[in-house]
C-alpha cells in the first residue's frame, strides 16, 4: 500500500517536472521572438519605417569588411531632398513628414535584392548601400530611382528648381584595386559627388569616378 503511493507521488512529480520544463521552453520561444522584434524595431527609423542610421552603420561596417575580405564591390549612394525647407515651410511640417514616407517608399521599391539596402542617414538624407555591386550597376539603380521619382511628381511649388520635389544623388564605388582604402572615405567621396549634383543644379546623379 505505502509503496504504491509512493509511486503516484513520484509520478506526479514527473509530470509537474515535465510541465515546468514545457513551460520555461514556450517562455524561452516567447522572449526570443520579443527580442527580434525589438532588434527589429531598434534598426528602423520611427516615421519611415525603412532602415536607420545604425542600421546603416553596421551594415556599412560588415559589407566594407567583406568587400576587403572577399575583394568584392561596394557602391554606395547618399541623397538629399533638394529645397526641403522650402517645402516644410509652404505645406507645413506634416506634410513634410508625409514626403519624406513618400520618398522613403520609392526608394525602398527601387532595391532589387534583399541585400540592396536604403536607411534614412539623417532628417531629409538617405543613404543606399549596393553591396557587389559595380558602379555601372549602382549608378543604374539609382538612375532608375531618379526616374520615379520624376514620374511620381510630387508637387513642390515652393522649388526654386522645379515644380515638384527632386533629390540630388552622390555616389562612389569600393573597387578592389581602387583609391578607396577606408569606409569613412567611401562615404566622403559620396558626400563630395552628393555636393556636386547640388551645385550643378540638384535634382541629379553624380558619381564620383574618383574612386576608380
Ligand atoms: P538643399 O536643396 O540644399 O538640400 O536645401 P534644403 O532646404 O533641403 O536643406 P536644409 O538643410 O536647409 O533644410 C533641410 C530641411 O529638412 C530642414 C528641416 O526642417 C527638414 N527636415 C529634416 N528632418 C525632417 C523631418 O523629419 N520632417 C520634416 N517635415 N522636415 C524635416
Ligand atoms: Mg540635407
Ligand atoms: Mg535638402
Amino acid at each position: 500500500m505505502s509503496c504504491e503511493i509512493i509511486q503516484i507521488d513520484g509520478q506526479d512529480c514527473l509530470l509537474s517536472l515535465s510541465n515546468d520544463i514545457t513551460e520555461r521552453k514556450q517562455a524561452e520561444s516567447r522572449l526570443k521572438v520579443a527580442n527580434n522584434t525589438l532588434q527589429r524595431l531598434a534598426d528602423l527609423d520611427g516615421l519611415t519605417k525603412i532602415a536607420n542610421r545604425r542600421r546603416f552603420d553596421s551594415y556599412l561596417k560588415y559589407h566594407w569588411e567583406k568587400a576587403q575580405r572577399e575583394r568584392l564591390n561596394l557602391t554606395l549612394f547618399l541623397c538629399d531632398v533638394d529645397h526641403f525647407k522650402a517645402y516644410n515651410d509652404h505645406y507645413g511640417h506634416l506634410q513634410g513628414d508625409a514626403c519624406l514616407m513618400q520618398l522613403a517608399k520609392i526608394l525602398r521599391a527601387g532595391m532589387p535584392s534583399s541585400t540592396d539596402l536604403v536607411a534614412r542617414y539623417g532628417g531629409e538624407e538617405f543613404a543606399i548601400i549596393l553591396p557587389g555591386r559595380s558602379p555601372t550597376e549602382g549608378t543604374e539603380i539609382v538612375q532608375h530611382i531618379w526616374q520615379t521619382i520624376q514620374e511620381t511628381n510630387l508637387p513642390h511649388t515652393a522649388s526654386p528648381t522645379a515644380t515638384f520635389v527632386t533629390v540630388s544623388f552622390g555616389g562612389c564605388s569600393f573597387v578592389p584595386g581602387g583609391s578607396i582604402r577606408t569606409a569613412r572615405q567611401l562615404i566622403g567621396r559620396a558626400d563630395e559627388a552628393l555636393y556636386q549634383a547640388k551645385q550643378q543644379g540638384r535634382n541629379r546623379v553624380i558619381f564620383s569616378d574618383l574612386s576608380v
